[in-house]
């Protein structure tokens, strides 16, 4: 046997199984609607048109590719910090730190928790994000589930997700969607927040809120609402946020974590901790990413072009949203929620028909990718969805 003969075989991921299935099939109309990108009318995934610019101002100004420095970019943190902090950007208990990606941010900030309470438990909602799991324990730390949605009843699971909050323990963590919940689209109302914040503050857990969307779901500031009421009741909040969906800079690995403790000395000594941490896994986070969004902040036309962009996205999300809602009653609740994925009702039986009859690729959890379809797919999609929960 070799060395690495030890690993055994990875469980195949299946979203990935589902990419390369959809790339093999030759009808020309398929329709991929199971990875989570980003397309426009004409069914690509642009380069926004600020972002552009931002790059070649940066290939026209850079002068040296020196490291960054464990911080990375401080004036792209800076730039980002009204965004997702709005009217705490001031509150000098929080810092935020430059990160490769959302995941980058997840991973730290779990690390974080981790080396302050290596026993806290997570709680994580049902479904989540896939991603969060492997994550939360890569970091060393114990996953407690609560229900989050009914997939068959499309709603969410609000007074079984309060009772498992209500007897979390204290010191325990509770991961939230701050907007545009993957995989299920199902965002809580204001008033669900109201109370999910008064059960955090109560019970002395801490809030850790995912932000990957912002901007894609209503609007900045109401995306944000959750995460922002939360810093008002709470004195310790951890966020991960991801630029990589609102600039469309996916593979540049773009995102920040943001850290508010009781105090600017202990946020300080915390954030201290995290630029270790982050020097054990990836030294200094990448930059070219992150220096084109600090350029289009940083300047004002490509600011106005790009806020303009995240507006036609958005739009057009919550345009697809509405058709594939007036279709059918059984599909109305998707005119209700928010970002780029929605769950169907649907069995993997029909999964695969939908596969299969109709060229349609989404995973046989029946989340779909709500922008996933050019403009000439959406009444075919529609139809064969409508055709098949029948
Ligand atoms: N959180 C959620 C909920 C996500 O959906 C994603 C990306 N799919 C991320 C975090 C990570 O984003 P990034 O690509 O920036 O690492």
């Amino acid at each position: 046997a070799q060395f690495f003969d030890a690993l055994g075989d990875v469980q195949s991921d299946s979203l990935l199984a589902l990419i390369a299935m959809a790339n093999a099939d030759t009808r020309p109309d398929k329709i991929d609607v199971g990875v989570g990108v980003y397309r426009d009318g004409a069914g690509n995934t642009p380069i926004l048109r600020a972002v552009k610019k931002a790059e070649q101002l940066l290939w026209n100004s850079q002068q040296t590719k020196s490291y960054v420095g464990g911080h990375g970019d401080r004036r792209y943190t800076e730039l980002l910090r009204p965004i997702v902090l709005g009217r705490h950007a001031d509150d000098e208990r929080i810092a935020g730190l430059h990160t490769p990606g959302g995941c980058g941010a997840l991973s730290l900030g779990f690390k974080l928790v981790a080396a302050a309470h290596p026993d806290a438990k997570v709680h994580v909602g049902t479904p989540t994000w896939p991603n969060h799991v492997p994550v939360i324990e890569a970091a060393g730390l114990n996953i407690v589930q609560y229900p989050y949605y009914e997939r068959l009843q499309t709603c969410i699971r609000f007074d079984a997700m309060m009772a498992a909050l209500e007897s979390a323990d204290r010191g325990d963590v509770a991961l939230l969607h701050g907007c545009c919940h993957n995989p299920t689209g199902a965002d809580l109302s204001d008033d669900q927040w109201r109370q999910v914040v008064d059960v955090v503050s109560r019970r002395g857990l801490i809030p850790f809120v995912d932000i990957a969307y912002q901007g894609l779901g209503r609007g900045f500031a109401e995306d944000a609402a959750g995460l922002h009421a939360l810093f008002d009741a709470c004195d310790e909040v951890i966020a991960s946020q991801s630029c990589d969906k609102n600039f469309g800079v996916y593979r540049d690995r773009v995102g920040s974590l943001w850290l508010k403790t009781g105090n600017a000395a202990g946020t300080k000594r915390a954030m201290d901790h995290v630029v270790q941490i982050a020097r054990e896994m990836w030294s200094m986070p990448p930059d070219h990413g992150a220096a084109a969004v600090r350029i289009v902040l940083d300047t004002p036309e490509l600011r106005a072009d790009w806020d303009a962009e995240v507006g036609e996205m958005r739009d057009r999300i919550n345009r697809i949203r509405g058709a594939i809602a007036a279709a059918d009653p059984r599909l109305a609740y998707i005119g209700g929620q928010f970002g780029m994925f929605s769950m169907l009702p649907v069995t993997p039986e029909q999964v695969r028909k939908l596969r299969e009859d109709h060229a349609i690729y989404m995973a046989d959890s029946g989340r779909f990718n709500v922008i996933g379809m050019a403009d000439a797919a959406i009444e075919r999609f529609i139809a064969a969805v409508v055709e098949t929960i029948n």
